[in-house]
């Protein structure tokens, strides 16, 4: 079990940027190839821009083409939680941080070989430590 982060809406609001808090409490998105970490391909760990849960590692990042950061798996199973999304007229399964619950993106089946799994993930939602630090 992951130990939860819960917090009130006013300290969510004093702890996080606009962006963020729009993306990880109101379940935005930021628009595709404006993210920091789209392009980024550093060695190191991409944690929650919430509560600084580590999710994703950059092995299972990959360039997918779709304007945002993906990966093909996160770092431990129980690190995010799925969730239909039947929101915008698609069902989608959103992925949300498991210890704060804040929104990460969403899964889709088309991603690479080992998991042929798609984390599209918005940047604003991560906070990259490169290898070391
Ligand atoms: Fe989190």
């Amino acid at each position: 079990m992951t130990e939860k982060l819960e917090l009130s809406e006013e300290e969510w609001r004093e702890r996080l940027s606009p962006e963020q808090y729009h993306i990880l409490r109101e379940a935005g998105t930021e628009r595709a190839f404006t993210g920091k970490y789209e392009q980024n391909k550093a060695e190191g760990m991409y944690s929650c821009a919430g509560c600084g849960a580590p999710l994703f590692s950059s092995d299972t990042k990959y360039n997918s083409g779709s304007g945002w950061p993906s990966y093909y798996q996160p770092v431990e199973a129980d690190a995010v939680q799925e969730h239909s999304d039947a929101s915008h007229g698609m069902v989608r399964t959103e992925v949300r941080c498991a210890k704060c619950e804040g929104h990460l993106g969403h899964v889709f089946p088309d991603g690479p070989q080992p998991t042929g799994l798609r984390y599209c993930i918005n940047s604003a939602s991560l906070d990259f430590k490169p290898e070391g630090e």
